[in-house]
């Protein structure tokens, strides 16, 4: 069977004990009940069998049926990764023994009408890696279903024809991704015209829509492409464009926003990787205490000093991560176009936040604009870094969850508004 990928899963492979990170430290590994006898079956009987039974249970204050997890170490690592940095269950008893978890990491699997897709969690530095910086790495290509390794565990969208939120999705997903590669606009003003596309679906097309059955579907299928094609059409994105470059917006809330977020994953990861990258990018803005309108003032001089080659690759990594998201997370989940919209953009934000205060970003931007190989080196070196780290301590954080919740408001043109503020530092 054949699937798709975007080129830059073809090359992955596992960087194992040279990882930078481990993909077990700092997340929650569930374990299902039938890969838990499983593996029970595979250490039966040997060295492992007493430590699975001990290691491998509910949480307390657990419900009844909720999944197993793996316990952590006092430094966040799983307890069965070896002093080589490999996992000691994986080495002894082979990948069938693995959870799902474990055994498909970084891979993400999903089930579309037309066919599987297989992306990847820039929770991986090394998917990261191969992500962001190749040019080519998001360009589509057929793969075999193996590539997901266990690809009947892939997550499904449904493909009832009855449903014309998922009916639709293919083309809407086409829509906005034709829209975020289209480089003549800079990527804020891409962002805007998806927020802006969001909002014209909203009245008609959300989940749960029903305006697309009986005699008013023809009139739904038709408003809906009609609305696709002209967010197609270059006219009209740099219409959209010209209204928002003559908007006039304050950066302090933009930057007391992405402080806030990163202060409140602080106290929930014990990550030191992540807990540095914080300490050092809110210093480089104005310290514990910095003052929003100072630090938006710091960022934009960072970004007006940067040479225009590097501030290209930048162009890059954010494009190439948001053509990921669209990829790797169904829109379809969200209620709404333009809450999945809004969320992605908040994403966005704070990983440029992050970006423009790492201190190797903090001192290409000090120094003479250069375009040389080192210094494109050294920037590629920190985004990395920047966005796996944000991928695993921050993206899926309830934290984030709810602040976004809380800060998108009650919807429509409130939301798009709240948007434009997140747009102000990208
Ligand atoms: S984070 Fe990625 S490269 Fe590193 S050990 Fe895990 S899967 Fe391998």
């Amino acid at each position: 069977m054949t699937a798709t990928a975007p080129r830059y899963m073809t090359r992955f492979r596992c960087l194992a004990q040279d990882c930078e990170d481990t993909c077990c430290a700092g997340l929650v590994v569930p374990v299902s009940e039938d890969r838990l006898k499983r593996l029970r079956d595979a250490v039966a009987g040997g060295p492992d069998a007493e430590r699975v039974d001990a290691f491998i249970r509910q949480e307390p204050g657990a419900a009844p049926g909720d999944e197993a997890v793996i316990a952590k170490r006092e430094d966040g690592h799983c307890v069965f990764l070896d002093a080589r940095k490999t996992c000691s269950l994986h080495r002894a008893y082979g990948e069938p023994a693995l959870p799902d978890a474990c055994a498909t990491f970084p891979r993400v699997a999903t089930r579309w009408s037309q066919g599987l897709e297989v992306t990847g969690s820039l929770a991986c530095p090394e998917v990261a890696r191969l992500c962001l910086l190749p040019e080519d790495a998001l360009e589509p290509v057929s793969v075999s279903e193996d590539l997901a390794l266990r690809p009947e565990l892939a997550r499904p969208v449904d493909g009832d024809e009855d449903n014309a939120w998922t009916r639709h999705a293919p083309a809407v997903r086409a829509t906005a991704l034709a829209l975020l590669q289209h480089r003549e606009l800079p990527f804020a003003a891409r962002l805007f015209a998806l927020g802006q596309l969001g909002l014209r679906l909203d009245g008609f097309y959300f989940q749960g829509t029903e305006v697309f059955r009986g005699a008013a579907r023809e009139g739904a299928d038709t408003l809906l492409s009609e609305l696709l094609q002209t967010f197609s059409s270059p006219e009209t994105l740099t219409a959209l464009h010209g209204g928002f470059s003559s908007l006039a917006l304050p950066g302090g809330p933009w930057a007391g926003i992405c402080a806030t977020v990163l202060k409140a994953r602080r106290g929930a990861v014990r990550s030191e990787r992540f807990l540095t990258l914080v300490d050092q990018v809110l210093a480089s803005y104005g310290g514990e205490d910095l003052i929003p309108e100072d630090a938006w003032r710091i960022h934009e001089e960072r970004r007006a000093r940067l040479s225009p080659a590097l501030a290209e690759r930048v162009e890059q990594y954010f494009r190439h991560h948001a053509v990921n998201h669209w990829l790797r997370h169904a829109f379809t989940d969200a209620p709404r176009v333009l809450d999945y919209v809004f969320r992605m953009v908040l994403r966005e934000a704070v990983l440029c936040w992050t970006l423009f205060g790492h201190p190797t970003v903090v001192a290409l931007c000090a120094e003479p604009p250069s375009d040389t190989e080192a210094a494109r080196s050294r920037l590629d070196a920190a985004a990395v870094e920047c966005f796996q780290i944000i991928a695993k301590h921050v993206e899926q954080a309830p934290q984030l969850h709810s602040l976004a919740q809380g800060l998108a408001g009650s919807g429509g043109g409130e939301t798009l508004g709240r948007m434009l503020v997140l747009l102000k530092g990208l």
